[in-house]
């Protein structure tokens, strides 16, 4: 949800241009991935639950990456897994020649950041400085922050952003229309 969101301010303040179908349909799927890649740490996370044998995947992964919120939850993170998915990205361009796959990667990277600072918001924070062990997190007195997967965050947080996301498609419809119709094949 904070991904996808992310990624249609971003659209709006950058406007992409002309965009092709194929292009838009693998960037809204890289944004997803890229909301949910930082939890790969985590062995009770989307990603592992869905395969089978997922959660001792999900436990070596863990420890690889230093535990829950440790290294993908770091700006060290972001450049490692950018770059990672920038290296996937041009081995799969020739099979899909089309796709602008630099777009593919904006999308990817806004929602990987969009799910750290979500991150932020919540008691736990984030390390973003890592090697620095310091978690960060808004508002920086630790109690007033959201406890994750509790009452504040279903019941407040997401509310606010479907509302955001509503009230940001009313009032730039023409703008989002336009680009469906320059969408291209
Ligand atoms: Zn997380």
């Amino acid at each position: 949800m904070a991904a996808a969101t992310a990624l249609a301010v971003a659209v709006l303040l950058y406007a992409p241009g002309p965009l092709r179908l194929s292009t838009l349909l693998v960037a809204l799927l890289a944004n997803q991935l890229g909301g949910i890649a930082p939890d790969i740490d985590q062995p009770t996370a989307p990603l592992w639950r869905n395969l089978p044998e997922g959660h001792y995947v999900g436990k070596v992964f863990g420890k690889l990456l230093g535990g829950h919120r440790f290294i993908s939850h770091s700006l060290l993170g972001l450049v490692l897994f950018a770059w990672l998915t920038n290296l996937a990205l041009h081995a799969l361009h020739p099979i899909m020649p089309h796709v602008d796959i630099q777009l593919v990667w904006w999308a990817f990277v806004i929602g990987y950041v969009s799910h750290l600072v979500m991150d932020t918001l919540t008691k736990e924070g984030v390390p973003w400085l890592l090697p620095v062990p310091y978690k960060f997190g808004v508002p920086p007195l630790r109690r007033l922050r959201i406890t994750t997967g509790k009452f504040m965050e279903t019941l407040v947080l997401l509310p606010l952003l479907v509302g955001f996301d509503i009230w940001l498609f009313a009032s730039h419809y023409n703008h989002f229309t336009g680009i469906l119709k320059t969408l291209v094949r």
